[in-house]
């Protein structure tokens, strides 16, 4: 009878290092997560659910041109005031509005002009 016997493998010798390539790369996006947490909850079912009830509830029309808009895509639930990160602003549905896209950005742009907080 052969007694089975394994040759001891060499781990340790040459030392994995798994994950420490790409270090640079994690680091950025973790950072960008810690500093916008908030960009993953437009990802929700639960912000999609919110923001197709302000849609619907504003019949698909701008709440500033009133314009009806029938492709949502280019409907917006905007925030009136702006949430900047703050959960409690960012799921207050009475903080929202519906807008189409063109008044959106518009609206956007002039509250980065006159640098409102
Ligand atoms: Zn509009």
């Amino acid at each position: 009878m052969t007694r089975l016997r394994q040759i001891p493998s060499r781990f340790g010798s040459a030392p994995v290092r798994l994950g420490n390539a790409p270090r640079d790369e994690r680091e950025r996006s973790a950072q960008r997560i810690v500093r916008t947490p908030w960009r993953a909850w437009y990802k929700t079912a639960r912000w999609k659910d919110l923001r197709w009830s302000v849609l619907e509830d504003a019949r698909f029309t701008c709440a500033y041109c009133g314009r009806l808009e029938g492709n949502t895509f280019k409907l917006v639930a905007d925030h009136k005031i702006p949430h900047r990160g703050d959960p409690a602003l960012f799921w207050d549905r009475g903080n929202l509005q519906c807008l189409c896209k063109e008044c959106h950005d518009r609206v956007k742009q002039a509250e980065e002009r006159n640098g409102s907080t």
